[in-house]
């Protein structure tokens, strides 16, 4: 069995503007990085071909009036706001994204492969039911969730550890039990949600979690807010299959964010999912590409750590050339902020998690 990779060469096509952050090279130089050490010669790796999504796969999470809107713009050329421009031809690219997010969970559900990591652009964590946001149009890991309840899968647990508040896959969620969403994220920041009082609502409370962190927090504050509040609420929420949102934007050389987050960081983080994988779902696992701007440095390590730790290969760590950038990122006392932040959720959602009261 095998890592599956989901990539395609039109996910470079995708181009809002030439000195848009998020570009083609993203992808290119990581693809490129990805030749350079052989990672797609290594047996335990396989390259998985995308889906096109359906209309009744988007239509699971997105207003008929938005995809028809969507549609329409794509032909012409539209906007959305103004870092979410619509360039011509967008509508079909953006559907084979949420197709690359359905076939990373297909191929894990039906034993193609162990685990899976979704390559795709533009990425979708941004995009609510009604409208695309933030560099994003549709939604791809709320897609490839839904695409999962509708083929015998129950709960989901949703893992978002982008930058950025994954604030549109929190509203299609919110107000449902079914899937655990939980996000650490910078604030302040862009889309500025992802409050610890922000925690579902109707018979989705308790099923939001959102943990702030402070610029300057890195790979500690990570693995204690992973130990503190990750671990015990999947454990009683018991997941069948885990979706994780990777954002590689809080690295600690990416230009659109303060985190201090390293390599070796993302692969300790994304060791600890597996193994709660592996103890709580036979192993069943996904990660889908969002953000991560800091395409010659820390964007292609930080992916080939993830995707190694997926396939069981160790050793990923930042180069030299430009690690002593973390100095100037990196704040002691984040840690502080990180540790009353954990206090405030666990009294927000003592209400609803045994492993929180008192
Ligand atoms: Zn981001």
């Amino acid at each position: 069995m095998a890592t599956g990779i989901v990539y395609h060469r039109r996910y470079l096509d995708h181009e809002q503007s030439p000195d848009h952050p998020e570009s083609r090279e993203r992808l290119a130089y990581t693809i490129e990085h990805f030749n350079k050490i052989g990672l797609f010669d290594n047996p335990a790796i396989k390259v998985l071909e995308p889906v096109v999504a359906s209309p009744k796969d988007v239509l699971e999470v997105h207003h008929p009036r938005y995809i028809e809107f969507l549609r329409k713009e794509s032909e012409k050329g539209g906007i959305i706001d103004l870092d979410t421009a619509i360039p011509v031809g967008l509508f079909d690219i953006a559907l084979l994204a949420a197709g690359g997010a359905i076939k990373a969970a297909s191929s894990v559900l039906n034993g193609e492969v162990d685990n899976a990591f979704a390559m795709i652009r533009p990425p979708g964590h941004h995009a609510h039911p009604r409208t695309g946001a933030g560099f994003c149009y549709l939604n791809n890991i709320a897609i490839a969730v839904r695409w999962l309840q509708r083929n015998g899968i129950g709960k989901v647990m949703i893992l978002d550890f982008d930058a950025h508040h994954g604030d549109g896959t929190q509203k299609i969620f919110y107000e449902d039990d079914s899937a655990l969403f939980i996000s650490l994220h910078q604030v302040p920041l862009y889309p500025g949600t992802g409050y610890p009082n922000e925690y579902g609502a109707g018979r989705g409370k308790g099923f939001t979690v959102n943990v702030p962190l402070p610029p300057g927090a890195s790979d500690e504050c990570y693995m204690l807010a992973l130990n503190e509040i990750i671990k015990p609420i999947a454990e009683e929420f018991n997941p069948e299959f885990i979706a994780v949102s990777t954002g590689f934007d809080n690295h600690f050389t990416d230009p659109l964010t303060n985190l201090a987050i390293t390599t070796e960081g993302y692969a300790e983080v994304m060791k600890e999912v597996v193994n709660l994988a592996e103890k709580l779902c036979g192993g069943r696992i996904f990660a889908v590409l969002e953000g991560g701007y800091s395409v010659r440095k820390g964007l292609p390590f930080t992916i080939t750590a993830v995707v190694s730790v997926l396939a069981g290969i160790d050793g990923v760590r930042d180069s030299e050339e430009y690690i002593h950038e973390l100095d100037w990122v990196r704040r002691e006392n984040a840690i502080e902020t990180v540790e009353k932040n954990i206090e405030a959720v666990k009294r927000y959602h003592s209400k609803y998690w045994k492993a929180f009261r008192k």
